[in-house]
């Protein structure tokens, strides 16, 4: 028995130098909801939720009576107690992000408590290291956008990347463009992905696949609207370049409803959103039953990337064979100082991959003096 005796908040927030934007909206600062969970010993696990961070907030001081007390070995039954009072609120979103923060904080302590990395408690890791790929070439004012996004794939590459994720989504003509340009620049070799934050209509997205798909697209990331099921059923049916979503649904009933559609060929969930490690869990072994691959989502501090981290490691993956397929975690590269000066390890990227934590629970530590610099407004 380890006692739940705390459970924080701590906003954190940076004002971009360079602020970029997508095909939705644009980014000038980063705010992030982290929590810790303390225990009565004095042990403490780290989470954080993926959602605007003062909604985050206010759902993780919902859920967090309903743990203090209770026995943090018991991560399920915890998830249990909290999604139950939930319910009627938190099948999907934010509130669901809440509580996966507060999950990945309980399995943090768990590991601390009994002495394992995450990894081992989700059934262990696979190999000692995970395939990466560096998320970037986002959109900024750069008059030669296109050159800009060139120059910056092509760096990636240089740091050791294997595979790079581009955006889409600024209308198809201008995306083949792009992305002609940054194939161009990164060779045949290295894969590349293309995101397009849900930007099109099922026509637009089957024309953007015509005109790529001589680039070799390793997947074409949520095309469409995140409920038009059907519309991705059909584009699925009709594209010639794998499909993959799954950063804004929720729980494992969301993707039950996804892959009943035979809408993706990979599944991203973000473990910061999804439900957790222990919902994260639960998705995984669906994915499995309808032969979806699953990569997740990761787009924070360094204690969501390490939750990305564990969980990847421990994916099954299809189809087995000798020599298995190789399966991608995603590694933002965007301006963050929230991933890059708040936690340890940093994760070097070494001939593509990067290493497995082994020291107990996520292995992440926080600095807590960066911690006090980065709450309170952005700046
Ligand atoms: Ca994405």
């Amino acid at each position: 028995m380890s006692t739940i005796a705390r459970v924080e908040t701590f906003v954190v927030s940076q004002k971009l130098r360079h602020p970029f934007h997508f095909s939705q909206w644009g980014f000038d600062h980063r705010a992030v909801c982290l929590v810790r969970v303390t225990a009565d010993d004095g042990r403490y696990g780290w989470g954080e939720g993926y959602g605007p961070a003062d909604v985050v907030r206010a759902g993780v001081e919902f859920f967090a009576p309903l743990i203090l007390g209770g026995d943090g070995l018991r991560t399920g039954a915890l998830w249990q107690q909290m999604h139950a009072r939930g319910h009627d609120f938190a099948r999907r979103g934010v509130l669901l992000a809440a509580l996966s923060a507060i999950d990945v904080a309980l399995w943090d302590l768990k590991g601390k408590i009994l002495g394992v990395p995450v990894h081992m408690l989700l059934g262990g890791k696979r190999s000692d290291a995970v395939s990466v790929y560096a998320t970037g070439m986002y959109f900024d004012d750069e008059p030669n956008l296109t050159a800009r996004l060139a120059t910056e794939a092509a760096g990636y590459v240089a740091q050791g990347f294997h595979a790079v994720k581009m955006k889409v989504g600024l209308g198809v003509e201008a995306d083949a463009v792009n992305v002609r340009a940054v194939r161009a620049a990164i060779g045949p070799a290295v894969k590349l992905m293309i995101d397009s934050n849900h930007a099109f209509s099922l026509r637009e997205a089957l024309d953007l696949v015509r005109r790529v798909e001589d680039c070799a697209i390793t997947w074409f990331e949520e095309p469409l609207a995140p409920d038009d099921y059907e519309g991705y059923r059909e584009l699925r049916r009709r594209s010639s370049i794998p499909i993959a979503a799954g950063e804004c649904e929720y729980g494992v009933a969301g993707f039950h409803q996804l892959f009943g559609a035979q809408a993706v060929d990979i599944a991203q969930p973000d473990i910061c959103a999804c439900g957790g490690f222990t919902e994260g869990q639960r998705i995984a072994a669906l994915a499995r039953a309808h032969s979806v691959a699953v990569t997740p989502h990761c787009w924070g501090t360094g204690i969501g990337f390490a939750a990305g981290l564990h969980f990847l490691s421990t994916i099954d993956l299809l189809p087995g064979r000798l020599r298995l397929p190789e399966s991608f975690l995603e590694m933002d590269r965007t301006e963050n100082a929230l991933r890059d000066e708040l936690t340890q390890p940093r994760y070097p990227v070494i001939a593509g991959r990067v290493t497995v934590p082994d020291a107990p629970g996520l292995g992440v530590e926080v600095d807590l003096l960066r911690l006090a610099d980065f709450s309170g407004p952005a700046k």
